[in-house]
């Protein structure tokens, strides 16, 4: 036995008297019958893909093919320990790499990094990017631009990098005009972080006119890519004009998500942003694959190891499931199915950006609010029926704002059935609204009081 390997009777000792148990735990007594059961009732109390519709907008929440978790969970990738040195590992490396220069091809950029381990995350380590590159031309700018549309991460995030968030409006057409850039942008501007397509669900076509305004200011312009679903196969942001984007591997490329977690934020950048990537960087020479620390200009390391390794596989596998042509058709339906709900839903609520969308739209609740209905009302009637929400009171810029993400699995049929409930609840807010300020009514829990729910969590196992 090697000396390092201590006998229980040793490890015990280590711990105080005071600190060790003197009664056994009270663990759970269970058959595996009702262990499965628990964790079955549990699923079926909660609303998730595979129970239902979840039209989650900015979430993309999508079909999570059960092929990617076969890929994750194989031995040999659970197995590796992630201090295994480059020759044990070529394996996961092979996938890394693969997968690297997947997301290059798909998103026009030159370097990427897989490290981040979420959207969020991605920003910030990108606005460190943005910060690297303008102190190595000697210059230190303050503020980064967003539009009154973005994602609350991203001023979050141009805050925690030590910018100043400055927010520029979206004109009438829900985009972002180029003279609304031109008159907010001046040498101390490091960045604009635009969301491409937005998150009213729509195109933000200056792109290559703002992108020039930014440059001839000597700022970077930054891509918040959480909406890339309606981009795959269409666009490839480095070409038009994007200098950096994060990925949310988890919502375009379909790992399950939720709750807060597990996310991957890879983040590609145009070349002149490379030597400021993460370390360590994946190299490939010949067959080998290695891991490059030496990079004297990069912001370092953001996160242990890898990022969510297990996640990398699962876009992975769904990539390469896909192939390109797949990919783009996620896109074409993404967009056709969104498309189909405004529609079916147009003559009964207001869209205040009324045009074709991308992969999702925003209408507004406000004709059913003259009723007294609210957009959360009819967002916890929706439940009744076996739905589950969308994002509610987002993009702000939205009175009673529903955004709506189909994704482009769903069937027709799923999509006509989802407008008509939303339909008949509407219906609802005229004629009997105390039955729909009262929703759900056939949910485990009624409403909840979402505040003292985050403030006073109760995790605790109940048998
Ligand atoms: C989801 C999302 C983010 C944040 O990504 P996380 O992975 O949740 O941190 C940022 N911007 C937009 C538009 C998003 O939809």
């Amino acid at each position: 036995m090697p000396k390092t390997v201590r006998s229980e009777a040793d490890l015990l000792a280590l711990i105080p008297e005071a600190h060790r148990r003197t009664d056994e735990p009270a663990l759970p007594e269970v058959t595996e019958g009702e262990l499965m059961r628990h964790y079955i009732g549990l699923s079926v109390k909660n609303h998730h893909i595979d129970r239902g519709f979840y039209p989650l907008g900015s979430c993309t929440m999508k079909y999570n093919p059960k092929v990617n978790e076969t890929a994750a969970s194989m031995p040999g990738f659970v197995a590796q320990h992630p201090l295994a040195p480059c020759p044990g590992a070529l394996g996961s490396l092979q996938i890394m790499h693969e997968l690297t220069e997947y997301l290059k091809e798909i998103s026009g950029f030159d370097g990427l990094s897989l490290q981040p381990v979420a959207g969020a995350q991605g920003e910030f380590v990108g606005l460190l990017i943005i910060r690297a590159y303008h102190l190595d031309q000697g210059n230190v700018r303050k503020k980064v631009l967003i539009p009154d549309s973005a994602h609350g991460t991203n001023p979050a995030s141009v805050v925690l990098a030590g910018y100043e968030a400055v927010q520029i409006a979206s004109n009438e057409d829900g985009i972002v005009a180029p003279e609304t850039v031109e008159a907010a942008i001046d040498e101390d501007t490091a960045a604009l972080m635009l969301t491409n397509p937005n998150t009213l669900g729509l195109f933000e076509s200056n792109i290559e006119k703002i992108a020039k305004i930014v440059h001839d200011a000597g700022a970077l312009i930054y891509m918040d890519g959480a909406n890339l679903n309606a981009a795959l196969g269409i666009v490839k942001p480095g070409k038009i004009g994007f200098d950096l984007l994060h990925f949310n591997l988890h919502k375009t490329f379909s790992t399950p998500h939720g709750g807060g977690g597990p996310g991957a934020g890879a983040i590609g950048v145009v070349k002149k942003l490379e030597p400021y990537l993460p370390l360590p960087v994946i190299t490939k020479t010949g067959a080998q694959y290695n891991l490059d620390y030496n990079r004297p200009k990069s912001i370092g390391r953001v996160h242990n190891f890898y990022g969510n390794f297990a996640n990398n596989i699962r876009a992975y596998a769904y990539i390469r499931t896909l192939g390109a042509q797949g990919l783009r058709a996620v896109a074409e339906n993404a967009i056709i199915n969104a498309n189909y709900l405004r529609v079916l839903l147009k003559d009964t609520f207001d869209i205040p950006y009324d045009r074709i969308c991308q992969h999702e739209f925003v209408l507004s609740c406000d004709r059913q609010k003259k009723h007294g209905a609210k957009a959360l009302d009819i967002a916890k009637r929706l439940l009744d029926f076996g739905f589950h929400a969308p994002t509610v009171y987002f993009p702000l810029i939205v009175h009673e704002a529903f955004m709506i993400e189909p994704t482009e699995t769903e069937s027709r049929e799923t999509l006509e059935r989802f407008a008509e409930t939303l339909i008949a609840i509407s219906d609802e807010a005229a004629t009997n609204l105390e039955n729909l300020t009262g929703a759900p009514h056939t949910t485990p829990v009624r409403r909840l009081d979402e505040t003292r729910a985050a403030r006073e969590q109760d995790v605790c196992f109940k048998g």
